[in-house]
């Protein structure tokens, strides 16, 4: 989810690393080892106007490192976050299964905590309310931080409370001072997106009540490598994490992780829940189970590392020479979905218009306009059905299922769906189980 955070960050550390002298952005080691070259890449939220065909058009690295002394995954700050997000606007509510998981988790966490009139809830880019709102009837009184402030109105709109800045030590000091206390602090997708993670990590230690609780959900680093998730990457996601990096950083600040839960959200994420290192709470056998786990697979070795870029290039080849045999057999090949991976999938893999005809999205923002670097004119759904294409490459290739239960109908005509990762492979939707 494209929840978004914005830091004016002014550490040395991240200066010198705009002037070409990488770091890193946990431990400030210098950055060498690629994780994968993607090559130039738009950026992946940037759809085009038709207007705006004929001008030029801004590409940046993709070039992704890991750290050999922390073995933190990152992109290096390439780009300044105004320019990422000055055309953006996206709002949470929209996604219906995304409002369903956070009334869930509020459900669970009320009762976890025992959280109520008395205690006080805090949500880091809290985007439109979404998830703060299911808290108002239990009477938990919330505050969202939210920076952009047409999202953080749609809040305000709700009745929840939102303050309309960057969180980072600063802010949280300030707070700290007026008397505010966080029984928990919730931090979903937000990770990835901060360019100063410790100004951002000490902040929430500061705010943090003695024995308060914090929540962050981001996608599982594990699942990016072992899946080859590489579409998963972009310029607004400068950090990758795995359970055992995000220890590193809990602990340089104070905290420590005391349970983690594995969800199937974008992918395949962690819910880490961590707590100030001398709090009450008991560190769960999950965390040290999964921590062990990560060290058997290698995360703390940087062959580990180094070889994921083979894979993405030999995933790449296999997606194209499938296609190349489509296109001689004179076979007609549509896009389903125009979601910001698809952006990075199509303009690494090189697919334009000479493969794809056009794509169609539900999101009405998107019709009429063209995907960033790659052209490709984004239609309703209802395109495919006077198309009746023989293959529809599914972008947003985690919906699958969904996605082929909707367009089951496509069969009438012969229709295939292409999904591209791990590997490219073909689903029949006579087959599929649904
Ligand atoms: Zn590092």
């Amino acid at each position: 989810m494209a929840q978004f955070h914005m830091i004016r960050s002014s550490t040395a550390a991240l200066k010198s690393a705009k002037m070409g002298n990488r770091v890193c952005r946990l431990c400030h080691s210098p950055l060498v080892a690629t994780f994968v070259d993607l090559g130039m890449s738009p950026l992946c939220e940037s759809y085009l106007t038709p207007d705006q065909l004929d001008q030029m058009e801004a590409f940046y690295p993709l070039h992704v490192f890991v750290c050999e002394n922390c073995f933190l995954v990152q992109i290096p700050q390439y780009v300044q976050p105004e320019h990422i997000f000055t055309e953006y606007a996206y709002f949470s509510s929209y996604s219906t299964s995304w409002v369903e998981h956070a009334r869930k988790y509020c459900s669970m966490i009320k009762e976890r905590l025992n959280l109520g009139p008395s205690t006080q809830v805090f949500e880091i880019a809290s985007n439109d309310g979404y998830l703060l709102q299911h808290f108002l009837p239990l009477n938990i009184p919330v505050t969202g931080i939210e920076p952009a402030v047409n999202v953080a109105e749609a809040a305000r709109k709700r009745n929840v409370p939102t303050l309309v800045e960057f969180f980072g030590l600063k802010l949280a000091e300030r707070l700290a001072l007026e008397g505010h206390r966080a029984d928990l602090i919730i931090g979903n997708n937000v990770l990835a997106q901060v360019p100063d993670l410790n100004d951002f990590t000490a902040g929430m230690a500061c705010l943090l009540a003695p024995n308060g609780v914090i929540t962050l959900e981001f996608p599982h680093l594990e699942r990016l490598i072992e899946e080859n998730q590489f579409d998963t990457i972009y310029h607004e996601h400068y950090s990758y994490f795995s359970l055992l990096v995000t220890d590193r950083l809990a602990s340089r600040h104070s905290l420590r992780i005391f349970d983690v839960e594995k969800l199937t959200t974008h992918g395949g994420s962690l819910r880490v829940y961590l707590c100030k290192s001398d709090a009450a709470h008991e560190t769960a056998q999950s965390v040290k189970a999964l921590l062990a786990h990560e060290r058997k697979m290698g995360y703390e070795n940087s062959a580990t590392y180094i070889g994921f870029e083979a894979r993405v290039h030999r995933t790449k080849r296999k997606l194209l020479s499938f296609l190349i045999r489509c296109k001689e057999a004179d076979a007609k090949v549509c896009g389903y979905g125009a979601p910001g991976k698809g952006n990075t999938l199509l303009n690494y893999c090189g697919i334009g218009r000479d493969f794809l005809d056009f794509t169609v999205d539900r999101n009405p923002y998107k019709h009429g306009r063209y995907t960033p670097g790659m052209h490709i004119p984004i239609h309703p759904v209802s395109a495919i059905d006077a198309a009746r294409p023989d293959y529809l490459l599914i972008l947003p290739w985690n919906l699958t299922p969904e996605i082929v239960a909707q367009m089951k109908h496509s069969s009438d005509w012969g229709c295939k769906f292409i999904v591209p990762i791990p590997e490219v492979h073909i689903v029949d939707p006579c087959e599929a189980t649904q």
